[in-house]
């Protein structure tokens, strides 16, 4: 099945793992490994389709949350231009001395766990209220950016711990395939933090009586992801198999 010419190689080593969302079901050699085990049938072209169109559009809300971040930073009276620079705590020469479970990276990541699961119940309590007073509330579907949300929430931390962890290690075996795997591993952290940003973005429309605690995950979120980006430099270059063009 390996030598199968329309499957990608190695495309499932720096992908999300959610394969209800992905577009390559039908190229990739894990997916049909797993979908033989489930006896689930093999992939399938048309919601490959689906699933493109679906994270075209998720793309197009992640340009609007860049804009809409920098408006909030100016409201919140931040100068836009300081959330470019990330705070000399993230730098590398300071943090990677600490185990990857210590680094500031992986504790916003943990930190951010828990922002989600305080925002959902509050959420669900205030909702019938909500749906009174808010005009927009229900006019869109929320089930999709909440299945991002959801999707990614325990997805960012281990893989920020492990790039962390394979930069930790290069640094003292200077093997670069370590290196090369954690570029990998921190684009794929980054991917999934974009998306939630952009899932964000959209709940923050639907929610009017919640905007001021989606801005703080937006914030958190965003400052994830610079930090994130200071630390791996190199990764939002690094090429997945069949998944960056
Ligand atoms: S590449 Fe897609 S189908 Fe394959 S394992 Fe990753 S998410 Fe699943």
């Amino acid at each position: 099945m390996a030598d199968e010419p329309d499957l990608i190689p190695g495309i499932y080593i720096y992908c999300d793992r959610w394969c209800d969302r992905c577009a390559f079901t039908s190229r990739c050699l894990q997916f049909r490994i797993e979908a033989e085990e489930r006896d689930s049938g093999d992939a399938l072209p048309d919601f490959d389709a689906l699933n493109v169109q679906f994270w075209h559009e998720m793309g197009e809300a992640l340009l609007k949350t860049v804009r809409l971040i920098r408006e909030i930073a100016i409201q919140e009276g931040i100068d836009p231009d300081d959330l470019q620079h990330e705070p000399a705590s993230s730098e590398p020469s300071e943090s990677l001395l600490r185990d990857a479970r210590e680094h500031p990276c992986a504790h916003a990541a943990l930190l951010y766990v828990g922002m989600v699961n305080d925002w959902f119940p509050v959420v669900d309590e205030g909702s019938d209220a909500e749906e009174e007073s808010s005009p927009t509330h229900a006019s869109r579907s929320l089930e999709e950016p909440m299945q991002v949300i959801r999707y990614y929430q325990y997805f960012i931390y281990p893989k920020i711990v492990r790039a962390v962890e394979g930069r930790l290690s290069q640094q003292v075996s200077v093997h670069a395939q370590s290196d090369t795997d954690a570029c990998g591993t921190a684009k794929v952290a980054l991917i999934a933090i974009d998306r939630s940003l952009a899932a964000w973005s959209l709940m923050y429309e639907e929610f009017p009586l919640h905007q001021d605690r989606i801005i703080s995950i937006l914030l958190h979120l965003d400052r994830l992801r610079r930090a994130v980006e200071v630390i791996f430099p190199e990764a939002r270059a690094f090429i997945r198999p069949g998944l960056d063009g």
